[in-house]
């Protein structure tokens, strides 16, 4: 009898999985995961993305089991593996969920389409977050992400009916593969997360019960931010739970809450005002994968073309090598560069902070910054990543210009200097008042504490204030030309979030 192809991509889980309860219910499966080298090879895939992979493909080969399934893995060429499987056994359907990924994947997906189309096997993807295919307008986006979210949760199936692998001939079942095998250089990472379904389920349990009470205040300051985050966003980005199992979690803790504060019970002050906090970066998530969705190209290309020729002729690669190697000369820069080298996560306003620097101070253009955060992220998900590398650039022209200054975060986020020290070791005994500038020390102060500028540690390799002036009157030179005015407008139609009063929109601005 022909099977049910389940074809697992970022999608690694069995709990609210669509695609696999619908197969378990029709048919013998044979669940796949395919290493594709294609993906695996780009410059924007690293082998920690791998490992995180693998770890979850372990779990879920493993739950498949339990169950009577079989994970079948191998590698090779999309849709070339689903011909060979036909070829073999017959497929009667594939099972698949959305995916919104890069332009590989992009490509890949039509190529798949095509082959099922020509082959006549049906070929279902099913949304797994609020992203909307095929989307004609932004208006009422948000009505349809709450409805999507609200859905019940699909439970994963008690029993499968495996093919037996056995019986396949021509095709090739193989191993879980490690980077080496692929030959993948990876950094030193030491301190990352790890990939799985139970892991996904822990964390979000240990932030509803406890990390998640001072979110608000926390997630700001990467000292805070590493245990007051949720901490999901890999295991969201590979789908080792679903955003809306995160969102009716949340919810449900929300009830809770104002439940106990209705009989009487002291909940805090803070609760209530951090999951709010934690909702609205739920939809976030949707809202910025939807625009890559829309307009696949705003990997490569400015969201608002009026900005292009910006920065494209100015891009200096010793700027950016430092920039990459944490060696700017600006302590928080180089600490969060640091220590996303060795875990691969950093909060959200060192993220924005370390891309207007590049965009800013160095006048990047964003686009090889984004590439080389894209591999150091272990979270990384082309539709945020690259929506909000524009935004922190300043090229979409419905955002405000932020402009962050890496000596006002110090102050701000890491007065006591605990996370500079840990991840910039040659200033461990600066005094915290030098850690936001230790260029200004003198040189008898910077005997005293170890660290000569220029030998132990950078100088700065721009000036804060100068570069600062510059960039901020150049982006707003561009951004206050009527042509720019036009194409922004036209952008904020494509992209913009209607959530945004009136009067923001009329003149197009997004904050
Ligand atoms: C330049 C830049 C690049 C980024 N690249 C990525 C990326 O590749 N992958 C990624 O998941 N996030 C990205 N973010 C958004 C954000 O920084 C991370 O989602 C967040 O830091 C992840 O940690 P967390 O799960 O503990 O977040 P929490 O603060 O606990 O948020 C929970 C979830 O909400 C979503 N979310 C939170 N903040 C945002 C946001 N500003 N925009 C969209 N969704 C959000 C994420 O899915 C996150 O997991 C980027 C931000 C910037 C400024």
């Amino acid at each position: 009898m022909p099977i049910q192809l389940v074809w697992f991509k970022r999608d690694l889980r069995i709990a609210d999985h669509i695609p696999l309860a619908r197969a378990a219910e029709r048919g013998d499966c044979l669940c796949l995961y395919v290493y594709e080298p294609e993906l695996i090879n780009a410059p924007d895939h690293d082998a920690a993305h791998l490992q995180f992979v693998n770890e979850s493909l372990q779990e879920l080969g493993d739950n498949l089991r339990r169950r009577g399934g079989q994970l079948v893995i191998t590698t090779g060429t999309m849709p070339d593996i689903l011909a060979a499987l036909h070829q073999d056994v017959g497929i009667d359907k594939i099972w698949a969920h959305e995916e919104t990924f890069n332009h590989i994947s992009y490509q890949r997906d039509r190529r798949v389409r095509a082959w099922a189309r020509q082959a006549g096997i049906e070929f279902e993807e099913i949304p797994q977050y609020g992203v909307v295919r095929r989307l004609k307008s932004r208006d009422g986006w948000a009505r349809q992400w709450q409805r999507r979210m609200s859905r019940p949760l699909t439970d994963a199936p008690q029993k499968i009916a495996a093919f037996d692998i056995s019986k396949l001939s021509a095709f090739q079942p193989g191993p879980i593969r490690t980077s080496e095998s692929f030959g993948l250089q990876s950094f030193d990472r030491r301190q990352m997360q790890a990939g799985g379904e139970s892991l996904a389920q822990k964390c979000l349990a240990s932030f509803l019960k406890e990390r998640g009470e001072n979110y608000r205040a926390d997630m700001s300051s990467p000292v805070t931010g590493e245990w007051g985050c949720s901490r999901m966003s890999a295991f969201l980005a590979y789908g080792n739970i679903s955003i809306r199992t995160v969102v009716q979690r949340t919810q449900a803790k929300i009830d809770e809450l104002k439940e106990r504060r209705r009989n009487g019970t002291d909940i805090g002050k803070m609760w209530l005002k951090s999951l709010s906090s934690y909702q609205s970066r739920l939809s976030w998530h949707c809202h910025f994968m939807q625009k890559l969705e829309d307009e696949p190209a705003i990997e490569f290309e400015n969201i608002n073309r009026a900005y292009d020729g910006l920065r494209e002729n100015e891009f200096n690669s010793q700027y950016f090598d430092a920039w990459c190697q944490g060696q700017t000369g600006y302590p928080m820069i180089d600490a969060c560069m640091r220590a996303l080298h060795q875990t691969g996560w950093i909060n959200f306003r060192m993220r924005a902070m370390l891309c207007s620097f590049a965009a800013y101070h160095l006048w990047l253009h964003w686009r090889e910054p984004a590439v080389y955060l894209a591999r150091l992220f272990l979270d990384y998900e082309p539709g945020i990543h690259y929506s909000q590398f524009q935004m922190q650039s300043g090229v979409t022209g419905i955002n405000t210009v932020r402009i962050y200054s890496p000596i006002k975060q110090v102050v701000d986020q890491d007065p006591e200097g605990h996370f500079i020290r840990q991840y910039v070791p040659e200033l461990v005994d600066l005094p915290d008042k030098h850690l936001p500038q230790p260029h200004r020390m003198t040189g008898m102060e910077q005997t005293f504490y170890n660290c000569r500028i220029g030998v132990d540690y950078p100088a700065p390799i721009v000036d804060h204030a100068e570069r600062y002036k510059a960039a901020r009157d150049r982006i707003h030179a561009v951004k206050a030309q009527p042509s720019t005015r036009a194409a922004s407008n036209l952008v904020f139609q494509k992209h913009g979030s209607r959530k945004k009063p009136v009067s923001q929109r009329a003149n197009g601005t997004e904050k």
